[in-house]
């Protein structure tokens, strides 16, 4: 076994996956910190914003669980959900990009590593942004870059504040220069708002 599939299989032992606000569907009742292992109920855990109560912790946090911690219950409206990665480079290292897709999006539900909407926080909106670790990284592609520049510019166009919960690491290199460019065109949306 190499070492990248030991620490794959370790991250297997530990709890990821969807969890919702209000029931225990999903990954079980019970969940093992990632650094001292100690297993907690669920909800005790999520309540405490995934931080252990044991050694104190700040157990990594999903899109999903994110926007329930921000946003007021249900009140949030996803925007672009349908938009999906390609591969024009036809890039390959270890693995095909077009492969290292397909597993995220299986693995996560998501179609690539932001998610992007709008909300209420006690009844006042806002646009909200949630990237996704889990997603190769919470790297940012075409996709990823075309999504927050879109809430930020339907913040503007509505007059609403947004928030931008950033969980990356860094641009997808998959993508090469198309991801490189997204910086660019975030800091453009930005500019005017
Ligand atoms: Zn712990």
């Amino acid at each position: 076994m190499s070492l990248i599939d030991w620490f794959a299989a370790r991250r297997k032992d530990q709890f990821v996956g969807k969890v919702s606000q209000d029931t225990d569907e999903g990954d079980g009742l019970w969940v093992k910190c990632s650094e001292c292992s100690q297993v907690a109920y669920r909800k005790d855990l999520i309540s405490n914003f995934n931080v252990c109560s044991n050694c104190g912790h700040h157990n990594r946090i999903n899109s999903d669980e994110r926007i329930n911690i921000i946003a007021d219950k249900n009140s949030f409206k996803e925007f672009d959900s349908s938009l999906s990665p390609t591969d024009p480079l036809g890039f390959k290292d270890r693995r095909a990009y077009a492969d290292r897709i397909k597993e995220s999006q299986a693995g996560t539900g998501l179609r690539d590593g932001v998610v992007t909407g709008i909300c209420s926080v006690n009844s006042m909106p806002l646009a909200l942004a949630v990237m996704d670790f889990r997603f190769m990284g919470g790297s940012m592609g075409s996709v990823v870059g075309e999504k927050i520049t879109r809430i930020i510019e339907r913040a503007t166009l509505e007059n609403f504040p947004i928030l931008i919960v950033c969980a990356s690491g860094g641009a997808r290199m998959q993508e090469g220069m198309l991801s490189l460019m997204q910086m660019a065109k975030i800091s453009g949306a930005l500019k005017k708002t």
